[in-house]
């Protein structure tokens, strides 16, 4: 489990973090989560380690939240098959209180392929999750079918812009007014804003004037495994 800051466009600080899976394989050397995912979902896998995936990482963040910012704020990313069993909020709801999270300083990152089979156990998957407290985040936004209807039809809290739009947003005039426009949707429909794959100064400094709450990319810090991502919320946290 590797761990990204989720930085504050305003000031820079890390206020949280998106857990993100890792596969070392003797073999094959490192597996990308683009590749191992999709794979993992179709064996059926995907339900034990979403499983260990949402135990490491609350078990990191009540560790965080203890030690340095009580709202310290976990993101995870859950997939389809995650979403469509009957069990999955029960499991969470059992989690918070195993591992003493605050529900507010949860939130899960979906994407549209959740949304797009419209089965009636989404819908009330995604409902239990909002009346325990925990935030939705519509995942890679912009890319795939629709996303439009998705935000107005589901209790998102989250938009998050993808990082194929972010990359080009200092040379290419038509992505940047995509992003702002994106932003200043999300703002009017009452969620935050999150920018993905931010690299440079410049599309930090643009993204910062369209007024975007948060940023992740690695203009700020890679995913970084649990002691090194300690490492920088410590020197955030010590008196100047
Ligand atoms: P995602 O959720 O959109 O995660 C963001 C991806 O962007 C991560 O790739 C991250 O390492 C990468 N990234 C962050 N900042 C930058 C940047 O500045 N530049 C560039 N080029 N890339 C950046 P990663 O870790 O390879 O994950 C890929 C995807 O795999 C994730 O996309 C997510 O959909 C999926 N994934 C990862 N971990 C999990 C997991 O625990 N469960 C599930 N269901 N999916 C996961
Ligand atoms: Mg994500
Ligand atoms: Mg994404």
């Amino acid at each position: 489990m590797y761990f990204q800051p989720l930085v504050d466009i305003r000031n820079r600080n890390i206020v949280g973090a998106e857990a993100l899976l890792r596969w070392h394989n003797p073999e094959l050397g490192n597996v990308s989560p683009d590749e191992f995912i999709p794979i993992a979902e179709q064996t059926g896998l995907i339900i034990p380690i979403g499983q260990f995936v949402i135990e490491q990482a609350f078990s990191a963040s009540h560790h965080w939240q203890s030690h340095f910012m009580s709202q310290f704020k976990i993101a995870i990313n859950v997939s389809p098959k995650q979403f469509r069993e009957d069990k999955f909020v029960d499991l969470l709801t059992s989690l918070l209180a195993q591992y003493h999270i605050n529900p507010s300083s949860v939130e899960l990152e979906v994407t549209e392929g959740v949304l797009l089979s419209g089965d009636q156990i989404i819908n009330s998957n995604l409902s239990a999750i909002n009346d325990i407290g925990v935030s939705i985040s519509m995942d890679d936004f912009g890319t795939g079918y629709s996303s439009l209807s998705y935000l107005r039809s589901y209790p998102f809290d989250t938009l998050k812009v993808d990082k194929s739009f972010i990359n080009d947003i200092t040379v290419d005039p038509g992505d940047l007014e995509l992003v702002g426009a994106a932003i200043a949707m999300g703002h009017g429909l009452n969620l935050s804003v999150v920018a993905e794959g931010i690299e440079t100064e410049e599309q930090y400094q643009l993204l910062s004037a369209l007024k975007c709450d948060y940023g992740q990319g690695y203009l700020f810090s890679k995913p970084l495994p649990k002691a090194e991502f300690e490492a920088l919320l410590d020197a955030q946290h010590k008196p100047e």
